[in-house]
């Protein structure tokens, strides 16, 4: 079979082996793929750097039978970001992204404009100040690109659009976002969350710029998060790994 070429963000790795690694890929051509990289961990490794961590490469990769993993074949570094090794909250957010994008995708399955999503978030991860709203974003454009994103402008059962003179707004994580008052019985899971914080949660999915400036305090976001993060956790079966490290 012919080599693959595609940009690729390294999500994970794991030693084989004496000098190997098995290495989980996001790439932005052929989605996730596992491979081999053979010599990977030897002090001069063909690779050369090519394979860190939260890292961007150029990678070749050479197509095996279906029982067996691909082989990496080149890793060519592209771009490292330097906030992650200077910030350990950047760092953390960065363990998540990779978790997302290896939990919530599935293999040879494409999804481009995440993968470019993931290295402007990854490159911004720095900037304290909108740390947050970057991860919830991302948060917000997996379940967009899987199809799972919550419904927030109408009822996820009956499809009649929500009140806007109404405060306290249900939500069902399992049922595919808010519920009208009529619905909201019998449905599992459901949460109660704010108008506020399902406009908020608009916001930070939408293009434009209302993300990074609409007013959100501490305990705005804090609201959001749980919510985007019931989701998340509904989707994943459980509650994110890094999620006790993120510190938002
Ligand atoms: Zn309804």
């Amino acid at each position: 079979m012919p080599a693959n070429r595609s940009l690729a963000l390294v999500v994970r790795t794991v030693d084989v082996f004496e000098t190997s690694l098995v290495v989980t890929l996001f790439t932005r051509e052929l989605g996730k793929v596992a491979a081999l990289a053979k010599g990977g961990r030897r002090l001069k490794s063909p690779f050369q750097g090519g394979l860190d961590l939260l890292g961007v490469s150029d990678i070749v990769l050479l197509p095996k039978a279906s029982e067996s993993l691909d082989l990496l074949t080149e890793s060519a570094p592209v771009e490292r970001f330097p906030c992650l090794r200077r910030d350990l909250a950047a760092l953390y957010a960065g363990y998540y992204i990779a978790e997302l994008l290896t939990d919530l995708t599935d293999y040879h399955d494409p999804h481009p404009k995440l993968f470019d999503a993931a290295r402007i978030t990854l490159r911004h991860l720095g900037e304290a100040g909108l740390r947050a709203r970057r991860v919830l974003r991302f948060e917000l454009a997996c379940l967009r690109e899987i199809g799972l994103m919550p419904l927030l402008d109408r009822c996820a059962h009956c499809g009649e659009p929500l009140d806007p003179e109404v405060e306290s707004v249900a939500f069902g994580p399992a049922t595919g976002g808010a519920l009208c008052p009529a619905c909201r019985p019998g449905q599992p899971h459901v949460m109660t969350t704010s108008r506020r914080t399902i406009e908020s949660m608009r916001a930070l999915a939408s293009p434009g710029n209302e993300w990074r400036e609409r007013e959100m305090g501490g305990s705005e976001l804090a609201a959001v998060r749980q919510t985007v993060g019931a989701v998340v956790s509904h989707v994943l079966g459980h509650r994110p790994r890094v999620w006790p490290f993120l510190g938002v």
